[in-house]
């Protein structure tokens, strides 16, 4: 079996056989493929909550699509079905069900909403591999799924993605895609592996806030392979050869990282409900308790009364604190119009991306719990 195929039959374990899974360079990739394979075009809406990366609406947006936004509600941070049905028009042909941090939210309800209005379900699953909701694989109930393994995603093999579906005709168009594909360039692989021996060694407390700093400027001048090159950030111009398939070097390392998942799974919950019961006792915004059966975390988001500050704080005490999302469309601030989204129109959405950071779930929970009760104020 080639790497390729291994990989697909490990990420695919606790879906039913009916489930196919295809692999690329990027989520973002998986997300346009699935957009493409259930024909999306020109003058057809997307909606999609305004909380979200920017590369989302990027993804609709080459297709000559219009997105959509759709608020999100605080206890979940994701859209509810009412609100998708709020926005819903004769144009909609297709809807993102997202779970950020790993909280599912309404997904059920929106997909059987989507199916009996002949719109098409996609879950955008970044942050929710491994996860359930109701006891069923998250990813599992809409048409289809992406997946990241980006460096801060469940699990990582530094860039890369994955589509999953159980429809006949969007496996049909995903498979016959694959041929099309371009592939990675040498530069592209070389550069990634680099990073990759970067984190193995030397990433630690004491070097995260200069690499994170580091990796950004490099990557948005297009010096590193990274997240997102600076054109996707700063427009609508489609990279070059941003339709590419999967490299060996990613599945290899993702076969590897997934085997950890399990492990870290059982981390991240725990350190989760701790996280949960601090700021409950100390009468602090958490995400609803409801959420906590059978999902997983990705990281612990809280919010705070000043970012900058806090985060100023968080790395002076070697705190490794995420700040995503700075904005409805991250990691972009101010205007938006180029991407349809008007100011205001997204309330919750405008007010977490203010205050959001989130707290890392592998990490020590004892010091940051101490850290947090040294700032109790600065939380909301
Ligand atoms: C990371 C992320 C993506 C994109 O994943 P890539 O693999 O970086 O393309 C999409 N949606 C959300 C919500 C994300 O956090």
């Amino acid at each position: 079996m080639s790497i390729h195929e291994e990989y697909k039959k490990a990420l695919l374990t606790g879906f039913d056989s009916s489930y196919d899974c295809f692999l690329y360079w990027k989520g973002r990739v998986a997300l346009y493929s699935i957009l493409k394979a259930i024909g999306i075009s020109k003058g057809d809406e997307v909606l999609l909550q305004g909380f979200t990366c920017v590369v989302v609406p990027n993804a609709i947006k080459y297709l000559g699509a219009k997105p959509v936004y759709v608020d999100i509600e605080k206890p979940s941070l994701n859209a509810k079905l009412v609100d998708f049905q709020a926005k819903r028009s004769e144009k909609t042909k297709a809807v993102i069900v997202q779970n950020t941090f790993g909280l599912s939210s309404q997904v059920d309800e929106i997909a059987a909403w989507a199916r009996g209005e002949g719109i098409y379900s996609i879950e955008d699953c970044t942050h929710g591999y491994g996860g359930n909701f109701n006891n069923q694989r998250n990813g599992s109930y809409c048409d289809a799924a992406f997946y990241s393994t980006q460096w801060n995603k469940p699990f990582s093999s530094g860039i890369g993605g994955f589509a999953i579906s159980n429809h006949a005709v969007i496996k049909m168009h995903l498979l016959s895609f694959e041929e099309q594909l371009h592939a990675p360039s040498t530069t592209e692989i070389l550069s990634l592996g680099l990073q990759l021996f970067i984190r193995k060694y030397f990433l630690n407390k004491a070097t995260y806030w200069p690499l994170l700093k580091l990796y950004r400027m490099l990557s948005k001048r297009n010096i590193l392979t990274g997240s997102s090159s600076g054109e996707e950030i700063e427009g609508l111009k489609m990279p070059k050869n941003y339709w590419k398939q999967m490299s060996n070097l990613q599945a290899k390392v993702g076969l590897k990282e997934l085997r950890k998942l399990q492990e870290m799974e059982t981390i991240r919950k725990k350190n989760a409900r701790v996280y949960t019961n601090f700021l409950l006792e100390n009468g602090k915004y958490h995400v609803s308790t409801d959420l906590f059966e059978n999902h997983n975390f990705l990281r612990y988001p809280i919010l705070v009364k000043s970012r900058d500050t806090f985060l100023e704080k968080a790395q002076d005490a070697k705190i490794q604190m995420g700040d995503w999302f700075l904005s409805p469309l991250h990691p972009v601030k101010g205007d938006l119009s180029a991407w349809e989204y008007s100011s205001g129109s997204c309330p919750n959405a405008e007010f977490i991306a203010h205050r959001i950071v989130n707290l890392p779930l592998l990490e020590d929970h004892q010091s940051i719990c101490g850290f947090l009760k040294n700032n109790i104020d600065d939380l909301i």
